[in-house]
């Protein structure tokens, strides 16, 4: 059988561990395929490669602009705006979001989210998600450092935009949606007694501060694991647990 080809699509993404899970998950379920990264400077430069994937992840800064190169999504991936899993159906690409519950799923089983105050930081793929997990459950209200973004989205999940520099506290959970690693893309006030999400599956300075501040704080690993066994799942109808794929990304990332 030949082998087919699967991959992780963004930019500045060669240290990812997606490559490792993966790759580590093929061999383990005896599945002849191979992935590789692709680092397209634009959305055009991607159209002429996309169909040699059997199926392939989309990460920063294509979330949204993926749209434009595949033919379909399903209903949940439309709602959200934002694809994070493509896969071929004979000749159409077809897009899905496993974001959403991976985000939802790796805070819940943390702390509690039910009508909890929720401050979402970004208004691009990764926050289109987590607002539309969160939306209806909990109150939440999305910062943005491109104003406009952060209400067009708020009108979509019906629900609150603030101003980022005029951020206050009075947070229970602040999720970080951008890739603001050596900064904080907020007051650092805004944290008091708030549970920390950056998903971000790497050390930052909103960690570092969250933690010295006393808050209780989690990274984007878990976040990225279960997205990627269900994006698993989709390409191959296989099942490989989270816990797995968690496990190849820590190896991955010492
Ligand atoms: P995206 O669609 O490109 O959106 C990026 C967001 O970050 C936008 O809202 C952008 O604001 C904001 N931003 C970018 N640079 C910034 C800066 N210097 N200061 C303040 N805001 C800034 O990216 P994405 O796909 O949502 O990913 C966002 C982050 O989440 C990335 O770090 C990604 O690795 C992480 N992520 C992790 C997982 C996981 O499984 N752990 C899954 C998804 C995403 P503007 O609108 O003003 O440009």
């Amino acid at each position: 059988m030949p082998s087919s080809m699967y991959g992780l699509v963004g930019q500045n993404i060669g240290k990812s561990p997606s490559q490792h899970m993966f790759v580590s998950a093929f061999a383990a379920l005896g599945i002849n395929a191979s992935y590789m990264i692709f680092e397209p400077n634009s959305i055009d430069d991607l159209k002429d490669f996309v169909h040699g994937f059997a199926g392939f992840n989309v990460t920063i800064p294509f979330k949204e602009s993926v749209l434009e190169v595949i033919d379909g999504t399903d209903r949940v991936a439309g709602e959200i705006g934002a694809v994070n899993v493509v896969k071929r159906n004979g000749d159409m690409l077809q897009g899905y979001n496993t974001d959403w519950i991976a985000a939802v799923e790796s805070l819940k089983s943390k702390t509690p989210v039910l009508q909890k105050k929720v401050a979402i930081i970004g208004a691009g793929g990764a926050a289109r998600a987590i607002a539309y997990g969160l939306r209806g459950v909990s109150d939440v209200t999305i910062f943005n450092r491109t104003q406009e973004r952060a209400e067009s989205l708020a009108r979509i999940f019906k629900c609150s935009a603030g101003k980022l520099d005029e951020m206050k506290g009075g947070w229970d959970i602040v999720v970080n949606c951008t890739p603001a690693s050596d900064f904080l893309p907020f007051p650092a006030s805004s944290l008091a007694n708030a549970f920390v999400f950056d998903m971000s599956y790497r050390k930052t300075k909103l960690l570092e501060t969250a933690e010295s501040a006393g808050c209780r704080a989690m990274d984007g690993k878990e976040m990225l694991a279960r997205q990627a066994s269900l994006a698993f799942g989709i390409w191959t109808g296989k099942k490989i647990g989270w816990e797995y794929m968690l496990e190849k990304a820590s190896e991955a990332l010492k």
